[in-house]
């Protein structure tokens, strides 16, 4: 059992991450501002709201509990809004988390897990990609991820912080026993549009439909959220036997079209999904597919979420649920 600290755990991937956590034993407190995330989705008592500018917060925070390890998600997570608002995404994201190492340091924690993004690679030479893969992001909120990484593998190296970086591709899906799910305000993601599609009757735009791909549209990666919490769970668990700061894939290693998974869709909810063709999003490669092998070879997980049926009826579980539709 470990004392952990999850900071952005009112969020998507970081609630699911402090459940799975909490489920596994571990004892666990949750940093957010809830400038984005819900207090509904912390388990009662664990919840300290707190941003991470707020140097004096996260020292009275340090000092409260003994951290064996930081998880790291709190950031800013919409592209568009980075295109317009470069800097707050870089105060936000890069200021934010430079708060948080120098916090760690002060109380002497070593280990950190980090939440990045496959947006640190832009736009692909060839898919499915490796960890090596060049790292040009095309848009304010990739580079902000990489910065941050970049922050963490000097701290590798000058003062001693072990990191475990995990690149994640499309996170989907929800664990509505838990009644947490996939929130965003505004909301920007594909399948929780193709249900808001489905029970409002307003079509979904399809972003683009001339892309080389074999229906048009493009390829995603998509990942169930407890398969990214399990990838963290592993990550921390090798920080903490002593492993050494390692960089991830994780994704499931599939990729399907915006039309696959619209269809998907109708086959798990036996509805139609209402839609139309619109522009390309700008800044949207054609293809994003992990390779995840590095992942899967030296942390030995393995998602188990493994169609993209399956996936989606797990989101379906939750937006019905939060919606009062079943
Ligand atoms: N997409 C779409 N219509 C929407 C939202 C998304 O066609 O209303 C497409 C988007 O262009 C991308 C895929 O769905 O190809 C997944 O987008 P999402 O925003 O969910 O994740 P991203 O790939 O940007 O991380």
């Amino acid at each position: 059992m470990a004392k952990i600290l999850v900071t952005g755990g009112a969020g998507y991937i970081g609630s699911h991450t402090t459940h799975a956590l909490l489920a596994q034993g571990h004892d666990v407190q949750v940093l957010d501002d809830l400038s984005k995330g819900y207090a509904h989705n912390v388990p009662e008592g664990r919840l300290n709201v707190v941003n991470l500018h707020d140097a004096a917060g996260l020292a009275r925070l340090f000092a409260a509990h003994q951290f064996d390890a930081v998880v790291h998600f709190a950031a800013f997570i919409a592209v568009g809004e980075s295109v317009g608002e470069p800097e707050k995404y870089f105060r936000n994201n890069v200021g934010g988390s430079l708060s948080l190492l120098s916090a760690m340091r002060k109380a002497n924690v070593r280990r950190l897990v980090f939440s990045s993004t496959a947006a640190v690679y832009g736009t692909p030479e060839s898919t499915p990609i490796p960890e090596t893969a060049p790292l040009r992001p095309v848009n304010p909120y990739g580079e902000s991820k990489l910065m941050t990484e970049t922050t963490l593998r000097w701290m590798d190296q000058c003062s001693g912080l072990r990191s475990v970086i995990l690149r994640y591709f499309n996170a989907c899906g929800a664990e509505s026993q838990w009644g947490i799910g996939e929130e965003h305000e505004p909301e920007t993601h594909l399948i929780p549009l193709v249900f808001r599609a489905i029970r409002t009757g307003k079509p979904l735009t399809i972003f683009g439909q001339d892309y080389p791909t074999s229906d048009g549209t493009c390829i995603r990666d998509y990942v169930h959220v407890s398969d990214l919490a399990a990838a963290h769970l592993a990550a921390l668990d090798s920080l903490m036997a002593g492993g050494p700061s390692r960089i991830f894939n994780a994704g499931a290693g599939h990729g399907y079209s915006v039309l696959q998974v619209m269809q998907a869709a109708e086959r798990v909810t036996g509805k139609p999904v209402p839609h139309t063709f619109g522009p390309r999003r700008e800044g949207d490669p054609a293809e994003l597919v992990a390779d995840s092998s590095k992942l899967k070879q030296t942390m030995a997980w393995q998602p188990r979420y493994a169609t993209l049926e399956s996936m989606v009826e797990s989101a379906w579980a939750f937006d019905a649920k939060r919606h009062g539709t079943l």
